[in-house]
C-alpha cells in the first residue's frame, strides 16, 4: 500500500479525460470527413443514374419519331398507289393496309408524347439530384473546413495536457508508479474511478470499510470489483 493523496488522483483523472475527450475528437474528425465524403459519392453516382435516364428516353423518343415518319411515308405512298390501283380487289388492300397502318402510327404517337412526358419527369429528377448533391457538397465542404480549422487547436490542447500529465505523473510515488500505469495503460481515463459515498462509480460495487479507511489515510486502493483506481471526490 502506497500513499497518494487524492488531490493527485483527481488531477491525474481530469487530465486523462480531457486527453481521451481530445484524442477521440481528433480521430473522429477524419472519419467524420470519409463518411461525408461517401455520402457525395452517392449523391454523385444518382445523379449520372438520373442523367442516364433523360439520355435513355431522349434515345427512345428519337427512335420512335423515326419510326412514325417512316411509317407516315409509307401511308403517304399507299396512298398514291391507291389512286393508280388496277382493279377493285387491289383497291381494297391498299385501303385495308392504310387503315391498319394509320391505326398503328396513332398507337406510335401516343407513346411519343408519353415518351417525352417521361422525359421532362427524368430532367426534374436530375434538377433535384443537382440540387441534393450540391447541398451535400457544400456540406462536406463545411464539415472539412471546421475539422480541419479545429485539429490544429485540439493537437496543441493534447501536447499541453501531455505535458501537464507527465508532470504530475512525475510526482507519483516510485513504490506506486507500476500499478498506476498498469490501470491506465489498460483502461485510460477509465481506469481511474471517484468514490461516490462508498461505491465505485467506475462500476457501481460498494467498498468495504476498510478501503474506505485506507483512502480516507491516503493510501492507494483498487476496487476488487472492477480495478480502477480509486480516490475521494472534492468535498
Ligand atoms: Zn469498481
Amino acid at each position: 500500500m502506497s500513499q497518494v493523496s487524492a488531490v493527485a488522483l483527481r488531477e491525474l483523472h481530469r487530465i486523462l479525460g480531457q486527453l481521451a475527450e481530445l484524442r477521440g475528437r481528433l480521430e473522429r474528425g477524419p472519419k467524420q470527413i470519409a463518411a461525408h465524403a461517401a455520402s457525395v459519392a452517392k449523391l454523385q453516382a444518382q445523379l449520372d443514374v438520373a442523367i442516364d435516364a433523360v439520355k435513355q428516353t431522349k434515345m427512345l423518343a428519337d427512335r420512335k419519331q423515326l419510326d412514325l415518319k417512316s411509317a407516315e411515308a409509307k401511308i403517304a405512298d399507299w396512298k398514291v398507289k391507291l389512286n393508280s390501283a388496277s382493279s377493285n380487289k387491289e383497291y381494297q388492300a391498299f385501303v385495308e393496309q392504310i387503315a391498319a397502318a394509320e391505326m398503328a402510327t396513332s398507337v406510335l404517337s401516343d407513346e411519343i408524347l408519353e415518351t417525352f412526358e417521361r422525359v421532362d419527369e427524368n430532367t426534374r429528377i436530375v434538377k433535384e439530384c443537382e440540387r441534393v448533391l450540391a447541398a451535400g457538397k457544400a456540406e462536406f465542404d463545411k464539415v472539412k473546413q471546421h475539422i480541419e480549422a479545429t485539429a490544429g487547436t485540439l493537437r496543441a490542447e493534447v501536447t499541453r495536457l501531455e505535458t501537464e500529465l507527465a508532470d504530475a505523473e512525475g510526482k507519483l510515488p516510485a513504490e506506486f508508479k507500476t500499478d498506476y500505469q498498469r490501470v491506465v495503460r489498460n483502461k485510460g481515463a477509465l481506469g481511474l474511478a471517484p468514490v461516490d459515498e462508498d461505491v465505485c462509480t467506475g462500476c457501481g460495487q460498494k467498498i468495504t470499510l476498510n478501503m474506505s479507511n485506507q483512502l480516507l489515510t491516503s493510501q492507494s486502493v483498487f476496487c476488487k470489483s472492477c480495478g480502477c483506481l480509486l480516490y475521494l471526490p472534492e468535498r
